[in-house]
Formats: structure tokens, C-alpha cells, sequence
């Protein structure tokens, strides 16, 4: 693909929201589903984005939610047939409206996609959702954001090659079971060896890190795997920016502060920079207890963003 348009400033890019899709989940849920509305009020709170930038995202279709899911997969989610063995990994409780906001979400990171692919930049603020596999999802994951969004994209033949990284603490294997024996995308995962997925499906490059990590072994292990890969040339990049590397995340393993996961994301887009070609980017994890801490660590990463861009 020749990517000729130019980057545009921050303040014309565009921004998915999900939020307005709302999801009964039992009080004290593990999922922070009211996370992804914090994060839309503080960015417009905090004037980072304007509320004309954010778009609520709509719901995909079943044609696009099929290039990466199977039949069977999809309807059960769509009529809440699955059996519950199938459900219980997911971990979110079936609804009509949990089916809607698994659409809205994938098609949050379509949009952000096709965006970036005309602007240079744009993001979802929600999805990452990579550990959804083509049968059956997990790990909070219903649908896989960025597998449909990539053999989308792939199969209209918009773009040759993406790479995808993955800087969640969790690993992508859902990504990784799609998407990891293609040669037209390249994987990358950072991920914590001792962190929920046990079985790791492998990516194409797999970093997995140990336990109590701090930000300068952090930052060293990110900068040599993203040095070769400035050889790759890709056409656009897809980013996970989990913030559950965070030292006060409930769910991860890391001991990033939050200027370590702002160096991180300042290494990604110099590194976008340096290739110049567009990103979509998406909020991943983050299960910080209280929830402020993380809210915080996904506001640094649209600050940094917005440094690149202005
Ligand atoms: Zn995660």
C-alpha cells in the first residue's frame, strides 16, 4: 500500500466510543465495564479530545464479525444458546445486550482502522479484545477486534502487511489462534510468562517477561524487539495498550509506574513515527483497583499520542 496522505493534528482525528452500550453485570463484578465511560468523560473533562471527535461506534455486521468467528460461535452468542462450559470463560454474563456491545466493540476498532488508514491515527476506547478465538471466546474477549478488523482490511486488499502490537500484560492468544501463522501480519507480544493466558498460543515474536517487572528492564526488553522490526514494513500498525502492566493492577504482574507506561507508548509511536505509517490503536486492559489509577494510565497514553500529533 503507498500511504501518501498526510498525518493530519490531533484535534481533526477521530475517536469510537462503546460506552453507550450498556451491559447488566452483577454489582462487584470483576469487569470494570464503567471504566470505558470514565475514560471518555476524563479525556473530554481533561479537553485532551472534544466531544465532536468521539463517535459512538455502531454495531458490526454478522458479514464482518464471520471473517474471523465461526457460524456456530456467532449465533450462539447471538441467541444465547451456548452451552455454559462455553460461556463460563469468557466471563461476563449473557444478555441481548452483551451480543450488542460485542458488535459495537469490533466495530469500534473498524472504524478506528479505517481512520487511521485516511488520517494517519485513531483509536477505539474500548476493544483489544484479544483473547476471543474463531470458536469461542475468553478471558472477557466475545469477538476479536482486531482479527476481524485486520482480514478486513487484508481481504479488500486495502493493506499488505500489519503489525500488531500487543503490550497488554495478558497475551493475545486469541489473536495468536487467528492470526499467528499468517505472513501477512506479524504479532508482537509483550506479556507476562506467569499471567492468565497459561497456555500461550504463540505470536510471531513472543516476549514473555517475569514477574515484579520494572520499567528499565521493561523498556530495554520493548526497544530490541521493536529494533528489528523497523525492517518489516508494515502498512498500518495495530496497538494494544493494556495499562494492566501497571505495579497497582489487580490482574498483572508487572511493577510498571506510570511514567514507565508513558516511555513505553512514547517508544511505540516514535517507533510509528520512524515508519510512518498509520495507527489504530485500542484501550485494552487495565484493572487497577481504585479504577482512578488506571483511568489515569489510559489518559497518559492519549497525552502521548497527542504529542506526536500536534
Ligand atoms: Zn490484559
Amino acid at each position: 500500500m503507498d500511504y501518501t496522505s498526510p498525518m493530519r493534528k490531533w484535534h481533526e482525528l477521530k475517536f469510537f466510543s462503546t460506552d453507550h452500550f450498556e451491559v447488566p453485570l452483577p454489582e462487584g463484578h470483576r469487569f470494570p465495564i464503567e471504566k470505558y465511560r470514565l475514560v471518555r468523560e476524563a479525556l473530554v473533562a481533561e479537553k485532551i479530545l472534544s466531544d465532536e471527535q468521539i463517535i459512538p461506534a455502531v454495531e458490526a455486521s454478522e458479514k464482518d464479525i464471520l471473517l474471523a468467528h465461526s457460524e456456530k460461535y456467532f449465533y450462539g452468542i447471538k441467541n444465547g444458546t451456548l452451552p455454559e462450559k462455553e460461556l463460563r470463560p469468557i466471563g461476563l454474563t449473557w444478555s441481548p445486550q452483551l451480543f450488542s456491545r460485542s458488535l459495537g466493540a469490533v466495530n469500534g476498532f473498524i472504524s478506528a482502522t479505517e481512520n487511521a488508514l485516511r488520517d494517519g491515527f485513531s483509536a477505539t476506547l474500548s476493544g483489544g479484545t484479544h483473547h476471543a478465538h474463531a470458536d469461542r471466546g475468553e478471558g472477557f474477549c466475545v469477538f476479536n477486534d482486531f482479527a476481524v478488523s485486520a482480514l478486513k482490511i487484508l481481504n479488500e486488499k486495502r493493506v499488505s502487511k500489519i503489525l500488531i502490537i500487543d503490550l497488554d500484560v495478558h497475551q493475545g492468544n486469541g489473536n495468536s489462534s487467528i492470526l499467528g501463522t499468517r505472513d501477512d501480519v506479524f504479532i508482537l507480544s509483550l506479556h507476562g510468562e506467569r499471567n492468565y493466558p497459561f497456555r500461550k498460543v504463540p505470536s510471531h515474536l513472543d516476549v514473555p517477561l517475569p514477574e515484579h517487572i520494572d520499567d528499565e528492564e521493561y523498556l530495554r526488553a520493548l526497544s530490541s524487539a521493536l529494533s528489528p522490526l523497523r525492517y518489516l514494513n508494515p502498512d498500518i500498525i495495530f496497538y494494544q495498550a493494556g495499562v494492566d502492566v501497571l505495579k497497582e493492577d489487580k490482574l498483572g504482574t508487572f511493577d510498571l509506574s506510570f511514567e514507565g507506561i508513558v516511555e513505553r507508548d512514547r517508544m511505540v509511536f516514535e517507533f510509528q513515527k520512524y515508519l510512518q505509517v498509520p495507527m489504530a490503536m485500542a484501550l485494552g486492559g487495565g484493572y487497577a483497583k481504585p479504577i482512578a489509577l488506571t483511568i489515569e494510565a489510559h489518559l497518559n497514553t492519549y497525552k502521548v499520542a497527542r504529542e506526536f500529533f500536534s
